[in-house]
């Protein structure tokens, strides 16, 4: 009786590693989903620095810094347009 109370305990504590692993997994898969998003995003927005409007060459303006990432400021030379990019730092 006191074994099988013992290995009832241990099966429980393995449920809860396993848990919490299955759960620190998924949250890593999902954040890189995530960051992989974002690049994407980033990438598909900058455009090889060619302006998706005009077809302008986008000009690097000035990166402003925050307190955990920074932003890039780009400008369209042929019709102004701005485009932001924040990286995290
Ligand atoms: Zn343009």
């Amino acid at each position: 009786m006191r074994d099988r109370e013992i290995y009832k305990k241990i099966q429980f504590e393995e449920g809860i590693v396993i848990g919490l692993i299955v759960v620190v997994i998924l949250g890593v898969i999902l954040a890189s989903f995530a960051v992989i998003y974002s690049e994407r995003a980033k990438v598909e927005a900058y455009n090889n620095g060619v302006c998706k409007q005009c077809g302008g060459k986008y000009e690097y303006l000035q990166a402003i810094g925050h307190r955990d990432y920074t932003t890039y400021l780009y400008r369209c030379r042929q019709c102004g347009k701005m485009l932001e990019l924040s990286q995290a730092r």
